[in-house]
């Protein structure tokens, strides 16, 4: 039934059902009952023009037209009609369109019923091309529920269908849904505990409500349903993973990984990092697959964890992969791991899209003949030409560039498949994490190492920035060093280049060689040009990076102290986090500024207040999903995950906490779905396999 092309509702034709289709992609009777309306319109009651108020946007009134007149000329020529009803005062009507046409059809001395946007003329009330209908006793006292408003197009207008006409196919529609074509899909124990109205009647109330109230609880109800069914599906994948998928067991922590610790690692574990380690070691133990989120802070100390449990793949006798998301953040990954395991007898490469085609060849080879314990690289190592002899371990850095088709394809690089840490690169606020990543386990680092001063951050205007490079001077005279990135918002904007450029020669004539040395990183450069700048900065040949935000994630230099950011506004929050947590590395007190011109948008000026405000990363995530909504974090738009129709997971706190508890409560005490309770939402997840983002991710 609900499947049935839209063509059978009554007033479909043809020629109409081929443009619901095209242009809202609406198909069938389900796709058109999901089309919610964006608003609704209130003619439930008839005013009385005696008592209309300015602040009334929109009014019903029920009268006798007394007169109708022509009057002005050309442009100015309208039709202007009297209205009065019982409470004796008068409304007038305006039309400046169809007149001659609305004239016709008009009389005076009948009674009608009239709709519209209300307003005031010398204080009078005015409608402006009223919707009119003819007075009866079926309408006599308004509509019995609230008329919805769809969202329609341009190409929908112009053939008659606003957002208003198609209100009448799902008027028709639910004339013809049944109570069991909507039959109920969650538990009588959380309908009653919620006190939910049916879904029959949420659907009927979401497009026609008897009032507002009725369209809150249609709501509330449908808001739930989207938010328990997403998190369901991923809490049962998860689920299904920990009993029934088969995983490579690391039982032992071998010599590598001994040998480390005792000699090699450079500091104590912070407790959280420990935790992790214990986390991540009893997942990978289990003989189940492992696949774990881990969160962490800017500079809180991921990336050892990681080397630490590749040390523990290869005691076990498996490969290792490490996926950064730029070159050169794998290059310093691999620059980094490589100087930490310079006197061990571990065998790490690197593989980049820029690899040479020997040195490639000669990487394929140790990965697929096994002497290769580590690689390390960017995308270039999930693809189908790298083959290894035993991977077991897959770490992706900086999770939130990679999706689930990349996490995919690293599962297939072993028969049984590899255990997966994905690594965020700045915080996800919690409820985020846990409704688009609820197929992950879950790890949190919420500790810095020991010694680590909070930067000191700042708002600076464009008329400060002498003093600004003033300050960098000094620094750079106690042997520190600075970055100053500016906003390549696109990698081939033109624009920015220049700026780019215009802002190095400008620092540059700050900083004059010899006594200074600068080096310029930006997307457009080669990778091994990068390579070199960059370099050069790390080895401290360089006092100062000039740089777009290629330099954003990861990179690691502790002897830089001051991080400045120019055009700051431009800059979204989480990224403004980011490129802070450059600095901030070392046992030096470090600084961030935050350069703009004078004029800033709200939300710019709210952002720089937050990260002036504070240097947690758990607090700002949570401030920028206020601010800018779950669509707008990155990572979660290209995979649709948080696209919900209804629901918004800021606003929709409470409910989205609620679905989450029963959701919760089936996936641990009834994962099977067997439970005679639970069969409406068995019966729903096999109706909807295959129809939905989730389903796919499984
Ligand atoms: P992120 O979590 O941002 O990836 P990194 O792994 O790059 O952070 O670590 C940031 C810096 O902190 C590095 O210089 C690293 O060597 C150092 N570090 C990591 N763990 C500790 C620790 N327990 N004690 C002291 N320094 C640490
Ligand atoms: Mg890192």
């Amino acid at each position: 039934m609900l499947n049935n092309p839209i063509e059978y509702i009554h007033g479909v034709s043809t020629q109409r059902g081929d443009m619901l289709r095209k242009e809202l992609q609406i198909f069938t009777f389900n796709d058109l009952l999901n089309f919610f309306p964006i608003r609704h319109v209130d003619k439930t009651k008839v005013d009385k023009i005696a008592d209309l108020t300015y602040n009334l946007e929109y009014a019903q009134v029920a009268g006798k037209i007394t007169d109708m007149e022509i009057i002005g000329e050309k442009r100015g020529r309208r039709l202007i009609a009297h209205l009065k009803d019982d409470s004796g005062e008068e409304i007038e009507l305006v039309w400046f369109q169809g007149i001659n046409w609305i004239q016709k059809a008009l009389q005076v001395g009948q009674q009608y019923l009239v709709f519209g946007k209300l307003s005031f003329f010398m204080n009078r009330p005015q409608i402006a091309h009223p919707e009119v209908e003819t007075f009866s006793a079926q309408n006599a006292t308004g509509k019995s529920f609230l008329e919805p408003i769809y969202s329609s197009t341009e190409k929908l207008k112009a053939r008659g269908l606003n957002g208003r006409a198609i209100g009448k196919f799902t008027y028709a529609l639910l004339q013809l849904v049944a109570e069991h074509d909507l039959s109920e899909n969650l538990p009588e124990s959380i309908i009653k505990k919620y006190k939910f109205i049916s879904r029959f009647e949420a659907y009927r109330h979401i497009h026609f409500p008897a009032s507002e109230k009725h369209f809150q609880h249609a709501v509330r109800r449908l808001k739930f349903e989207e938010l328990f069914f997403a998190q369901l599906r991923l809490g049962l994948i998860k689920s299904t993973r920990h009993r029934f998928s088969k995983g490579l067991v690391f039982d032992k922590v071998g010599n590598l990984f001994n040998t480390f610790y005792n000699n090699y690692l450079p500091f104590q574990l912070t407790g959280a990092q420990k935790r992790v380690l214990k986390e991540v070691r009893k997942d990978a133990g289990s003989g189940k697959q492992m696949n774990r989120l881990l969160q962490g802070d800017v500079g809180s100390g991921k990336t050892i964890v990681a080397l630490m449990m590749m040390l523990i793949a290869a005691d076990n006798g498996f490969q290792s992969v490490m996926m950064a998301p730029t070159e050169i953040l794998a290059q310093q990954h691999y620059n980094g791991i490589t100087q930490l395991l310079k006197d061990m007898p571990v065998c790490v490469k690197m593989l980049s899209g820029s690899s040479k085609a020997k040195e490639r060849r000669e990487v394929l080879k140790l990965c697929e003949d096994g002497s290769l314990h580590i690689l390390i690289g960017t995308h270039a190592v999930i693809e189908d030409k790298v083959l290894f002899k035993n991977l077991g371990f897959a770490i992706i850095d900086e999770q939130h560039k990679f999706g689930v088709a990349q996490r995919a394809q690293l599962w297939k690089k072993n028969t049984i498949p590899p255990h997966v840490l994905v690594m965020t690169a700045t915080p996800i606020p919690r409820t985020l994490a846990l409704t688009a990543y609820g197929d992950l386990d879950y790890s949190v680092m919420d500790e810095l190492p020991p010694g680590r001063q909070p930067i000191n951050t700042v708002h600076r205007f464009e008329n400060k920035r002498s003093q600004v490079m003033d300050f960098i001077k000094e620094e750079i005279g106690k042997g520190r060093q600075a970055f100053i990135i500016y906003p390549l918002i696109e990698e081939s904007s033109k624009m920015d280049y220049e700026n780019l450029m215009k802002g190095y020669e400008e620092v540059k004539s700050f900083f004059p060689e010899p006594k200074y040395w600068i080096s310029m990183v930006h997307g457009k450069m080669d990778a091994a040009q990068k390579e070199i700048n960059m370099q050069r900065f790390v080895n401290k040949d360089t006092q100062i990076m000039v740089s777009t935000t290629v330099i954003e994630v990861g990179v690691n230099v502790p002897n830089a102290t001051v991080m400045v950011i120019e055009s700051a506004e431009k800059f979204g929050l989480s990224q403004l986090h980011q490129l802070r947590g450059r600095v901030g590395r070392g046992a030096e007190k470090s600084f961030c500024i935050l350069l703009t011109g004078s004029k800033i948008s709200n939300d710019g000026r709210e952002r720089l207040k937050i990260m002036v405000a504070t240097n947690d990363g758990f607090k700002i995530a949570e401030k920028d999903l206020e601010i800018r909504g779950p669509g707008d974090i990155e990572g979660t738009q290209q995979s649709g995950l948080l696209n919900f129709k209804l629901a918004n997971i800021v606003n929709d706190k409470v409910i989205l906490e609620a679905a989450r508890e029963a959701a919760e409560n089936i996936v641990e005490n009834d994962p099977d779905i067997i439970v005679a309770e639970n069969l409406p939402v068995k019966n729903y997840l096999h109706q909807q396999k295959g129809k939905t983002v989730w389903s796919k991710i499984s």
